[in-house]
């Protein structure tokens, strides 16, 4: 019964062993504010230890024993295990859960370039980020030109090839700290942080004249080829002292799209820069068709 009795505390401590590791290790892998609890939880099963210790300590020392004790503290230990075991698991498989459907929101699911969500936050905290550095960042926004015609001839299927290589050869020619968002149908945001004027149109320039050169998509033997307009925008932090995040995020996306579409006015597959005034500081290009005489 002595032996019997030890055998049982034995077990017990070994299930309580592993229910505090257990709750140690949740400790880590829930979200912050539910911390406490598995803390508290993983503390009362480390004390329970102390007892399970001196009741087989007992044993060892006066063969004194309840055998009722050690029988019920055997299947207590275990199914507190599984319990917590359990709950582990529920937690586990949450985290997996959320994992995927963050992914999810994050990326378009045609071009995987961030999704429309993805990019705007990103903005919101590259102008928080400028703000405390005091440095300017660019963004970007592009736009197929007439990429209703590449649907209208080739069919959507190709439209939709289009856009991938699009997005893939925008990440070939961005740095990899630059983010590219799809916002719309075929219309694209793309941040640059750490960029001034200069740098953003040489890099708006590189990036259209990399799309214009490749072959994005074959159909019938016929190489579909597009050109994108680009309006930049570049955000100086000491010209928006009054404004919340939210108004200068929106004021800069709205600055970059009337760019763009300086640029599509202008002749498309250009690069126009934002400013005050009406421009006359776009790309211009010798194979460009009409061009609009009000620039
Ligand atoms: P512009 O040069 O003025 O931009 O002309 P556009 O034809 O590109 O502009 P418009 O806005 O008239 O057409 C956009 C087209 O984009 C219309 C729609 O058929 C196409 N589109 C939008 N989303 C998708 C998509 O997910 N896949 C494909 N294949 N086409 C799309
Ligand atoms: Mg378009
Ligand atoms: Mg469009």
């Amino acid at each position: 019964m002595l032996y019997l009795s030890a055998f049982f505390y034995l077990i017990s401590l070994l299930c309580q062993v592993g229910a505090a590791i257990l709750s140690i290790r949740l400790i880590k892998h829930t979200a912050y504010i539910y911390r406490w609890t598995w803390l508290c939880l993983a503390l009362g099963l480390t004390l329970m230890l102390g007892s399970r210790i001196d009741s087989l300590y007992k044993v060892y020392l006066s063969d004194h024993y309840m055998l009722t004790d050690a029988l019920l503290s055997a299947p207590i230990s275990a199914l507190l295990l599984i319990g917590i075991m359990g709950i582990s698991k529920i937690i586990f498989k949450i985290n997996s859960n959320n994992d995927f459907l963050s992914a999810l929101s994050q990326l378009d699911p045609l071009t995987q370039c961030q999704s429309r969500t993805e990019i705007l936050f990103r903005i919101h905290e590259e102008i928080k980020r400028s703000e405390r550095n005091n440095r300017p960042f660019a963004l970007m926004e592009m736009d197929i030109d007439h990429f209703k015609d590449v649907n209208d001839k080739y069919g959507h299927d190709i439209g939709d090839q289009v856009l991938i290589s699009l997005s893939r050869n925008t990440k070939d020619v961005i740095r990899t700290i630059d983010s590219v968002g799809r916002i719309g149908g075929e219309e694209f945001l793309i941040l640059l942080p750490e960029t001034d004027s200069k740098q953003a149109t040489e890099a708006a320039e590189r990036l259209r004249a990399q799309i214009a050169n490749v072959t994005h998509a074959n159909c019938a033997s016929n190489d579909v080829r597009i050109t994108i307009s680009i309006g930049v925008t570049v955000f100086y932090p000491d010209k928006y002292p009054q404004m919340l995040t939210d108004e200068i995020s929106t004021e800069i996306i709205k600055q970059a799209d009337m760019a763009m579409y300086q640029a599509k006015n202008a002749g498309r597959n250009r690069v126009a820069m934002w400013s005050q005034r009406p421009q006359q500081n776009y790309s211009r290009f010798a194979d460009m068709k009409d061009p609009d005489q009000s620039f």
